[in-house]
């Protein structure tokens, strides 16, 4: 069977990804235990949802999803990869102007557990020129504890996720995807999505559906 690797979650692609009770949408309470100095969810009493979008910015994907944004007033955190920014600076500009805020996600979108810490602490620092605060998301959620403790002492506050949409899943179930991110989503949810290439069609579709469904509960939408 031909499978896409999952490169979010800490398990390898299996056929356990297409099956729904297994597809990684929501965090396993292991990895929250494990990682307990990280970022899963932001305490709120407001009905906000924090919305993240990881590996842009894209020509393509990142104005799209700035116009699918802007008529609910909705403002995201964009966890651009430093070298996308150096080619696409105009559009970093957009993402700042139009209020949304931009996180560190590496120069090179590295994955911590592949490279030694200093090589990953000096790469994040190299990313960091291009991004307006010191929010670090880790490249498919991969990072050691010890670049983490790193990266913290330096003064990054690392965020990961309550959510997945897992649109860069080819073989993705939209609707599931859709279904399960209304289901249960909370006040202070951290969602995922990629504005890159290979999400593009899974977020095109899933990202206005959830938008209005949010909406028409009564949420609103907020950039950390
Ligand atoms: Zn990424």
């Amino acid at each position: 069977m031909d499978l896409d690797s999952c490169p979010k979650c800490a398990f390898p692609a299996s056929p356990l990804h297409l099956h729904p009770l297994f597809t990684p949408y929501r965090v396993p309470s292991l990895l929250k235990r494990l990682y307990p100095g990280l970022v899963w969810d932001i305490p709120v009493k407001d009905k906000h949802i924090f919305l993240t979008f990881d590996d842009g910015p894209h020509p393509v994907a990142t104005p799209w999803v700035l116009e699918t944004l802007a008529p609910f007033q909705a403002k995201a955190t964009f966890f651009c990869v430093g070298e996308n920014v150096s080619r696409y600076p105009e559009i970093a500009e957009q993402l700042k102007s139009a209020g949304h805020s931009i996180g560190n996600h590496t120069y090179n979108h590295l994955k911590g557990w592949n490279v030694p810490d200093q090589e990953y602490l000096v790469n994040t620092r190299k990313a960091g020129e291009n991004t307006s605060n010191k929010l670090f998301r880790p490249p498919y959620g991969r990072i050691r504890r010890s670049q983490a403790k790193m990266l913290q002492e330096d003064g990054f506050r690392i965020i990961m996720w309550s959510l997945l949409s897992c649109d860069y899943l080819q073989k993705l179930n939209r609707e599931q995807s859709l279904n399960t991110l209304c289901r249960c989503s909370k006040p202070g949810s951290l969602v995922v999505f990629h504005d890159s290439a290979r999400a593009l069609e899974n977020m095109q579709w899933i990202l206005p559906r959830y938008l209005q469904e949010m909406h028409d509960r009564g949420f609103t939408f907020a950039a950390l």
